[in-house]
């Protein structure tokens, strides 16, 4: 049997949920800001077959990539981690880039897996990341995956098991819905699609993290894997109607949802259209209204 989640107040501060403008299947909490889907079913997991190779737009953006992983391991020091957990780490291609080691992946997808293990990296599933006692990381990081699980506490509450107390750093990547771009685009905005159970802000970051024990040291506003690509794809579906097209077109390679509309103006914001959307990118990020943000924190020190 399928299990149904209702939820009509926020997890976080306990208030009523009111319906959110431009996504009607969304409450928000007027405090914090968290948006989350009114009513939902447990999902389950689909195998995501991972092959191991890519399709040629990502291949021949390979060098960005690196240069953007480059970037999320700046978040935590450049000196050499003993163990870094990655949750949510697909087929590990962020993890073999870091400097530690010794890497966990914690991915459900068995042949995701499978590829990491290949790779000599370590890995875990999701239900046996949660039960773990002691890991002793240096760091663990989630990379745009806490949007997506019905319980996000339980991986905090597992995260503060096991990161080292004195020195552990936790490294969040999420969409922020108090952005310019869903003020701006309304549903047009990248982040919301379906499979967003959360739509979070810093406001709900923090008070999540603040109840498992964890204090917020640094947000990064500027995010470059991850706000500037997305605000050009925010423009991109408000021109076109579609929603997530060059995404789509880089992550999976050509195929019958990417029509020459979707060609045009994916072209168009990428020359022409720039100076817009680089604007944009940085009036977000100096309002702290960027529609993701990076958050890094650390144990709450024991006061004696
Ligand atoms: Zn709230």
């Amino acid at each position: 049997m399928k299990s149904i989640i209702e939820r009509t107040r926020c997890p976080f501060c306990k208030n009523k949920g009111q319906q959110l403008p431009h996504l009607p299947l969304y409450l928000h909490c007027s405090v914090c800001r968290l948006a989350w889907v009114k009513r939902f079913v447990i999902p389950t997991y689909e195998e995501k077959y991972y092959q191991g190779t890519s399709p040629l737009a990502s291949k021949l953006l390979k060098p960005v990539s690196t240069f953007f992983y480059l970037i999320r391991s700046l978040y935590v020091g450049t000196e050499q981690k003993k163990l870094w957990i990655d949750v949510g780490a697909g087929d590990g291609s962020f993890l073999k880039t870091v400097r530690a080691e010794k890497k966990i992946g914690v991915e459900v997808s068995a042949s995701a897996r499978r590829l990491m293990k290949d790779a000599g990296i370590a890995t875990l599933t999701d239900e046996e990341f949660l039960k773990k006692n002691n890991l002793n990381a240096d760091v663990i990081s989630f990379w745009h995956v806490l949007e997506h699980v019905p319980n996000p506490w339980d991986y905090i509450a597992a995260s503060k098991k096991n990161l080292i107390p004195k020195h552990g750093r936790l490294v969040i990547g999420v969409p922020n819905i108090d952005c310019l771009e869903y003020y701006v685009f309304g549903s047009h905005w990248f982040h919301t699609p379906k499979f967003h159970i959360w739509e979070n802000t810093p406001v709900s970051i923090e008070l999540l993290l603040k109840q498992y024990g964890f204090k917020v040291e640094s947000i990064d506003y500027w995010s470059p894997e991850h706000h500037l690509p997305c605000l050009l794809q925010t423009f991109i579906n408000a021109s076109t109607g579609s929603q997530g097209a060059l995404h789509r077109f880089i992550r999976r390679g050509h195929d019958a949802t990417f029509r020459p509309k979707d060609a045009f103006w994916s072209i168009f914001w990428l020359t022409v259209g720039s100076p817009i959307v680089i604007l944009f990118w940085i009036a977000g990020s100096l309002m702290h209204k960027s529609g993701t943000i990076v958050v890094t924190a650390a144990h709450e020190k024991k006061k004696n």
